[in-house]
Parts: C-alpha cells; sequence; structure tokens
C-alpha cells in the first residue's frame, strides 16, 4: 500500500494545478458571471492538453489515466469552483471515451481530435421530461431511414447544447434512444452520438432553449427537442438495442471525475474558511479558537481526506477496468460511492463555511455561496441522483437479486 503519487503523475499534477492558478483562478468568477465565455477557456484547456486525457494521441488525447483526469479536474475545480470549468473538462474525460469505444473509426477520426483542442464539445443526452433516474424507460425514439437514424423525442437538462452551437467545429449528444418496443426495457435501447453541429454547420431537426439555472452559470443546461434529426449510420455506437450498458459505463466513468470536481470544490470552501476562521476576531480571540468552529473544521478536514480517497480508487479502478483486471459493477460502486461522499461533502462544506463567514456569505462578493449552487447540481441530479448512487452501491454489494 502507498498513499503517494508516482513521480510521473506527481509532475503531472503540479503542471496542472500551475495552469489552474496562472489561467482559471483569477477569472472563475467572469466565468460565472458570463463575462469569460466557456469555449475560450475551452480552447485554453484543449492547448493546454487537459480536454480528453485518456483518449488515445491517435485521436488527438493524451494517453493518460482516469487518476490523471481526477487530479486534473480536482485542480481545475479548485480554480474554478462554480464547477462550470471541471465539469466542462469532466465530460469531455468520460463520453468521447465511450465514443472512443464503441465508435466506428471514422467517426472518431473525425470528432475526437476536435474535442481535445476545445473546437468540439460531446454532449450527454439522457434524461427526459418525464424524469432521469430510469433510463430504461425513456421514449425517444431512433427510427432507421435508409442509411441513417432519425431521432424523435424530448430531452430534458443537457449541459452543453449551446456551447456545442458556439464552438468552431460544434460537436454531438450521446443520445440514449429507444429501437426496440417499451416493453424491451433496456433491452431495447440504443446509443448514438448525434451531431447537433458538424464541421462548423448547425444540423436542422432539434431545438433547444437555455434553462436559467440558480448556479454554475458558465456551462449551460437546457431542453432539447428532437424533431427528426438525421444520425448517419456511422454514428451508432456499439450495437442496435445495446445501448443501455454502454452508455451506464458512460455515467460510471463521468461519476468517478465527478467526485474529483466536488472534492475540489470542498478543499476551496475549506481553505477559505481556515482563513477566515484564523482572521476573524469575535468576543476577543479567533473564531478559530471556539471549538464549536475548529472541530466541525476537523470534521470536514477528515472527510474531505476521505472522499479524495474513495475518488483516486474509484479512478484507479476504472484504469483498472481499461486493463481488463476489474469488471465494470467495480467501476459502478466505486463511482458511485465517490460521488455520493464527495458531493455531500461539498455541499455540508459550503453551508458550514457560509456560517463561519456569518452575514458576509449572504453577497455575492465573498463567492461562497456560488460554490454552494455549482455544488448543488450534482446534489439534486446531475449524472445521478443521490438515491439513485445508493442504488447502484446497495444492488453491487447486497446484490440485484435483493435490491
Ligand atoms: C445542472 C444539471 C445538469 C444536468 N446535465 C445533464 C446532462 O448533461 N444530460 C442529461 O441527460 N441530464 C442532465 N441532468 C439531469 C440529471 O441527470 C437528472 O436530474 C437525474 O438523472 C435525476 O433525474 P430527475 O431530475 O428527472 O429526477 P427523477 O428521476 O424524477 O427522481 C426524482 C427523485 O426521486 C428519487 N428516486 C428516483 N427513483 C428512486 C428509487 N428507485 N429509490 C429512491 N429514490 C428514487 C431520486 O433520487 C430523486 O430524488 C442535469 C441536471 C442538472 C441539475
Amino acid at each position: 500500500m502507498d498513499f503517494g503519487l508516482s513521480r510521473e503523475d506527481e509532475l503531472f499534477l503540479e503542471a496542472v494545478r500551475s495552469f489552474a492558478e496562472r489561467e482559471i483562478a483569477p477569472r472563475w468568477v467572469d466565468i460565472d458571471e458570463r463575462r469569460w465565455p466557456i469555449e475560450e477557456v475551452a480552447a485554453k484547456l484543449g492547448e493546454a492538453g487537459l480536454l480528453g486525457i485518456p483518449l488515445s494521441s491517435k485521436y488527438g488525447g493524451q494517453d493518460g489515466t482516469f487518476l490523471q483526469a481526477a487530479l486534473a479536474v480536482e485542480e481545475l475545480a479548485y480554480a474554478d469552483p462554480s464547477l462550470a470549468t471541471p465539469v466542462y473538462a469532466l465530460l469531455e474525460t468520460a463520453w468521447p471515451l465511450i465514443v472512443q469505444r464503441y465508435g466506428r473509426d471514422e467517426v472518431k477520426e473525425e470528432v475526437l481530435p476536435e474535442v481535445a483542442k476545445g473546437r468540439a464539445f460531446i454532449a450527454i443526452a439522457s434524461t427526459e421530461p418525464q424524469g432521469g433516474s430510469d433510463v430504461a424507460s425513456f421514449a425517444t425514439k431512433a427510427v432507421r431511414e435508409g442509411n441513417a437514424w432519425r431521432l424523435y423525442g424530448e430531452k430534458n437538462m443537457v449541459t452543453g447544447v449551446a456551447t456545442i452551437l458556439n464552438l468552431p467545429y460544434g460537436g454531438g449528444a450521446v443520445a440514449i434512444a429507444r429501437t426496440g418496443r417499451p416493453e424491451d426495457r433496456h433491452r431495447g435501447i440504443s446509443l448514438l452520438l448525434a451531431p447537433l453541429k458538424r464541421k462548423g454547420v448547425k444540423s436542422p431537426g432539434f431545438e433547444y432553449r437555455d434553462w436559467d439555472e440558480i448556479g454554475r452559470h458558465g456551462l449551460p443546461t437546457g431542453y432539447l427537442r428532437l424533431e427528426g434529426l438525421e444520425v448517419p449510420e456511422e454514428f451508432l455506437l456499439g450495437e442496435v438495442n445495446g445501448g443501455f450498458k454502454l452508455a451506464m459505463e458512460g455515467f460510471d466513468l463521468a461519476r468517478t471525475v465527478i467526485g474529483a470536481a466536488s472534492v475540489g470544490a470542498a478543499r476551496w470552501l475549506l481553505d477559505r474558511g481556515l482563513e477566515w476562521i484564523r482572521q476573524r476576531a469575535v468576543f476577543g480571540k479567533p473564531i478559530a479558537s471556539y471549538q464549536a468552529i475548529s472541530f466541525k473544521f476537523a470534521e470536514l478536514y477528515a472527510r474531505l481526506e476521505a472522499a479524495r480517497l474513495a475518488v483516486y480508487k474509484a479512478a484507479w479502478t476504472a484504469d483498472r477496468y481499461f486493463r481488463g483486471q476489474a469488471d465494470v459493477q467495480a467501476v459502478a460502486v466505486a463511482g458511485a460511492s465517490a460521488k455520493y461522499l464527495a458531493v455531500s461533502l461539498a455541499v455540508e462544506t459550503a453551508l458550514e463555511v457560509m456560517k463561519w463567514f456569518g452575514g458576509a456569505s449572504y453577497f455575492k462578493e465573498t463567492n461562497v455561496a456560488r460554490v454552494l449552487l455549482g455544488a448543488l447540481s450534482y446534489y439534486v441530479g446531475a449524472e445521478g441522483a443521490e438515491n439513485i448512487m445508493k442504488l447502484i452501491i446497495a444492488r453491487g454489494v447486497i446484490g440485484k437479486e435483493y435490491v
């Protein structure tokens, strides 16, 4: 057992930290206020080699590990704790990898190098208006027409569609669509990379509208209505009716790095809280001297250390899965555990640190509330609600026959 990083990973971490401190941290509030567009941030991430870290260099990636992706995402979250920048990077860690693993060569060659440069974005279009948790019940249909599929249906809360429309190449959404009968449940679902803007040209056949989010404003999320959007047949991922497992794999992988983003935000909060409780004097003493404060700090610090280890374990499990040394169930349980621990920690740390700041935290100038609002996105649902994380862990450990 060795809790240290390898020399290579330490050097990688130092490089990411110095990039994030220099390029992202000074402007994270501008990102949250949409004064610095995420498309420009993406170009910077692309130049720094932080998009698609585990993608093959054949497709413009870094041939990196999931552990490196987790290290990078934590640093990006520390630099931009509103979470827009790390979420951009983590989505582009998981979903392009699903395209690399299950897509056709010509599609990978066309799209993935553009993703790695920050010129294209691959979104995930899963959730539907009637609910996001029960993926096997989705109604969006893919209908075969000649050499293409056409998508009909409604997807809700899709992150990054506006970004796709603003990027030079554009990109697409990994869409979960029904190709079998509704009663076939998960066995009637396929996964397609639906091109929303390709080589700079917006595709016809869909409507999109941004929601007005309470936080994480830098990376918009909205409603996507599919009205016969054409998906060329080579943009199918995996096999017809074989999409459910691939989609679950994408979520499992994404969650390992969502944990990293939440750990980065929690670390930012705890560091700002620490500075504050040491210097804020009330009743003649720094508030850090009161055990009501210092014990709570100690509790959150210990939970942060534990959450980070859970994230590293999840990313390490993902790397073992790619080498054939772990099964996807292990990635699912480790990813859900990491997300569950880290997301609730980030939210609870934000609420506690806001109390330490007192009334000042209620005003945007202190910025703590921005971090709370960003972290809440994962707390309420993004990439799976908290109960669904518990369901994945319970099914994986107790057994599907019981839960
Ligand atoms: C900021 C943000 C960004 C997002 N980005 C995307 C995106 O890019 N792509 C995308 O497809 N979706 C996205 N989502 C949607 C997200 O994936 C869903 O919110 C999530 O899957 C939950 O679905 P739902 O909100 O419809 O809740 P529902 O599925 O309606 O669930 C409602 C509640 O019931 C609970 N529940 C459901 N089933 C059970 C059960 N069996 N046992 C116990 N409790 C249960 C849930 O935990 C939840 O609390 C985003 C959401 C947010 C907030």
